[in-house]
């Protein structure tokens, strides 16, 4: 194959499984490396392609559910991570599971089978900079190729052991409760501030400390030892808790400066809440960086005032994740600003989840193909799940750079007040994401 009409997948897992696809369905021929079999990471068992490492579920299937709409989006594109799903889907309610085995199965054969791919084994940790190619060698990336991503490639911040914490839905904020401040009155009142008296605090405290841990996977334990004394700036609330009763009040709970309109009194304690997004329509709990499994996280962050009925629209979590500070890194086809060769794809960019994933991968796979064809590419509008991911991705939010799951509060906001509550507005976000599709793809 020559380099010229070739271009080089690097990771045969869900963004490049769907890179690949799409890049061979357009003509193009494609050298799909994946270093599985001989190398595993330490969460990769299989020696199939596309490997779910964790939970079976594609997450919910509506399309008014923000990664319904997404997965809704992929299968108008013709994307094969949709096709494996949906062929080998199990049964999950609301949700879109599949039987992970046959999943694989699908996708393997797919690529395997396919006259424009040659699979290629083996690790890979470098590129070359004149030929087209799409790096997907996800969170957990080797060593090598890590090293040489942010040594060669000059990619600034590549975290390691992130710890993040949740992210809500303004709309879900009771704000007969919380309300609007700075500390001091200082500046603009950019957080929502949800206060409490010593009773609620005492509460909160109690059910923190005893609350459930998520288990740690048996390769994070080995790497944690290690990486426990980097993490003391962003130490997980719950173990911020257990140092002593006040220890928080001292920290992110601390209520001096802060002034309860409604009592004219500073509180007990105070929860922060920072904006997420330009538009202000996700904030992140300030601090509350956590180890809490999911449910424990709903429970106990919901006995915050003004939280009790909060949307999570992304819980927090601890774990191994490496991924790029892309934004001024990428552009919004995933190729680097320095190489419009150069592509990315995957959880690395900073997306988050399966099949986020998977879209970075279809969106990547188009302009890549796009480029080895000498046509123009796709950027998709901010309007579509894919393209307001994109977007994230290379331009960011207002607060550090973080993998983000898709959801409504990136994507670009309707121009006129939709009636009917927040089910309305998502069915109209939804309708008028897949009119782009359909106009795009159809
Ligand atoms: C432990 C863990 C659990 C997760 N659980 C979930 C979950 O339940 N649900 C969810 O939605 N998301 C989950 N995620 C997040 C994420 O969605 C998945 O990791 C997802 O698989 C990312 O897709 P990807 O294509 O970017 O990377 P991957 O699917 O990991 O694919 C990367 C591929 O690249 C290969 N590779 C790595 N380095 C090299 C190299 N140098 N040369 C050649 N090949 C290489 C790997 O072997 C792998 O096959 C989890 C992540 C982790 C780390």
């Amino acid at each position: 194959m020559s380099n010229e009409k070739t271009v080089t997948v690097i990771g045969a897992g869900l963004a490049g499984c769907e890179a690949a696809w799409q890049i061979a369905k357009r003509g193009v021929k494609v050298r799909l490396c994946e270093m599985k079999p001989e190398k595993y990471t330490p969460a990769h068992h299989s020696p199939k392609f596309s490997e779910l490492v964790c939970s079976n579920s594609l997450r919910a299937a509506a399309v008014s559910n923000a990664i319904g709409l997404l997965k809704e989006e992929m299968r108008r594109a013709d994307s094969l991570i949709m096709r494996a799903a949906d062929a080998t889907q199990v049964p999950a309610g609301g949700a879109l599971a599949v039987d992970r085995e046959k999943f694989s199965d699908y996708i393997t054969k797919a690529l395997t089978e396919h006259p424009n791919v040659e699979i290629v084994s083996g690790e890979v940790s470098s590129v070359d900079p004149d030929s087209i190619t799409v790096i997907a060698t996800g969170p957990l990336t080797s060593d090598p190729m890590a090293e040489y991503i942010e040594k060669e490639l000059g990619c600034p911040g590549l975290h390691f052991f992130d710890a993040a914490a949740p992210i809500v839905d303004f709309a879900s904020v009771n704000m007969d409760v919380a309300f609007f401040a700075s500390r001091y009155d200082k500046g603009d009142a950019d957080y929502i501030n949800c206060p409490m008296d010593r009773e609620q605090y005492d509460r909160f405290y109690t059910e923190l400390v005893s609350a459930r841990e998520a288990e740690l996977k048996e390769f994070d334990k080995e790497e944690q030892g290690k990486k426990l004394t980097v993490f003391e700036g962003c130490m997980p609330i719950e173990v911020m808790a257990r140092r002593g009763y006040d220890t928080m009040r001292y920290g992110p709970l601390k209520p001096v400066g802060i002034t309860d309109p409604k009592t004219g009194r500073e509180p007990y304690a105070v929860v922060q809440l920072r904006k997420e997004n330009v538009e202000g329509t996700m904030y992140n709990i300030v601090g509350f960086q956590t180890h809490l499994t999911f449910p424990e996280q709903k429970r106990v962050f919901g006995l915050i005032p003004g939280l009790e009925n909060a949307t999570f629209l992304r819980y927090g979590v601890m774990h191994r994740n490496t991924y790029m500070n892309s934004p001024g890194f990428l552009a919004a086809d995933y190729s680097t600003v320095a190489n419009r060769k150069l592509f990315f794809a995957g959880q690395m960019t900073g997306v988050e989840g399966y099949v986020e994933s998977a879209g970075s991968g279809l969106v990547a796979g188009i302009n890549a193909a796009a480029r080895a064809l000498g046509e123009e590419g796709v950027i998709l509008p901010r309007t579509t799940m894919l393209g307001a991911m994109a977007a994230y991705v290379s331009g960011g939010g207002v607060s550090k750079f973080t993998p983000m799951n898709a959801n409504f509060g990136i994507v670009e906001p309707l121009p006129a007040r939709v009636k009917g509550g927040k089910a309305a507005k998502n069915e109209a976000l939804a309708a008028r994401a897949l009119s782009v599709i359909d106009e795009i793809f159809g």
